[in-house]
């Protein structure tokens, strides 16, 4: 937006970045890192360099509090920034704490930060040295699908490279109604195209699925019938899990 916006009006504005770090990284290729396919570096931007050169000032004490009503941000060094226009783009936080065992911290890894990304590549390495059983998929409250059908295909083509495809049944549990839904009701013929992609590398499914708890070694599923009611439990062998959790707001 900052780059954008320096297009946009030119000199005419001060443009300043709020940023909570120097480093910017491009969240859409952590899957790529978290099977070793690129580096951290390889998606990093060191913002300094950057908004020098654009003419754009730059401060990472990251923001504490917005208000509103003097124009002004409130730093994590207790210091205050005012401005005319904000434009506020923090992400979201990862809501790992609504189920249990989820999380980086418990159970499953991530591929929502580059540093999840980068602990996931290190577990992803240990787990192909003793391959097993594996569960992919987004929770119940999560808003975005794509990544978790991404994930799973990539992990599914590291696994053929690395010959050892055979020894790992995968399953893709989501709380998605069908396959292809997206949380948009699907994106033209997503239905089709992604349950076929599925079937052709053998990678099973539970949709319309509740994670109640993600184990050591499992995960304990819920499937919920039309009606709302659960249908039938699961309880699934996986070694390796990672489920794309709920989004919560920012804290800031
Ligand atoms: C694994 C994965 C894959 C994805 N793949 C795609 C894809 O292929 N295509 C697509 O369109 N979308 C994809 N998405 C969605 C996309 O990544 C997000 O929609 C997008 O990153 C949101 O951009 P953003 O700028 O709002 O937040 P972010 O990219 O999260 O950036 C937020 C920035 O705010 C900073 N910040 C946070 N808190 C503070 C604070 N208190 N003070 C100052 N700075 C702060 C952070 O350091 C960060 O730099 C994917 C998402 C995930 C999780």
């Amino acid at each position: 937006m900052a780059y954008e916006l320096r297009a946009l009006v030119g000199r005419k504005a001060n443009i300043t970045l709020l940023s909570d770090s120097e480093w910017f990284h491009f969240v859409p290729s952590n899957p790529w890192v978290a099977v070793n396919w690129r580096k951290p570096e390889d998606i990093k931007v060191h913002l300094p360099k950057i908004c020098k050169k654009l003419k754009i000032g730059f401060d990472a004490t990251g923001a504490k509090h917005v208000l509103p009503g003097e124009n002004a941000i409130e730093l994590n060094d207790g210091r205050r920034l005012t401005y005319d226009y904000l434009v506020i783009a923090t992400g979201p936080a990862l809501a790992f704490d609504e189920i249990d065992g989820l999380g980086p911290e418990r159970n499953t890894v991530s591929i929502c930060h580059v540093d999840h990304a980068k602990e996931t590549a290190e577990k992803w390495e240990h787990f192909c040295k003793n391959p097993g059983p594996i569960v992919i998929g987004a929770v119940q409250g999560a808003s975005c699908f794509g990544p978790a059908y991404e994930f799973a295909l990539i992990v599914n083509a590291d696994l053929r490279k690395r010959k050892i495809r055979d020894r790992v049944p995968i399953t893709f549990v989501t709380s998605e109604p069908y396959i292809g839904h997206l949380g948009l009701g699907g994106v033209g013929d997503t239905k089709g195209v992604l349950e076929s992609a599925f079937r052709d590398r053998d990678i099973k499914w539970v949709t319309n699925a509740k994670l109640d708890r993600a184990n050591a070694e499992s995960v304990d599923v819920t499937e919920v019938g039309e009606d709302g009611q659960p249908k039938r439990q699961h309880s699934l062998p996986s070694k390796f899990t990672m489920f794309i959790q709920g989004f919560a707001e920012s804290p800031a």
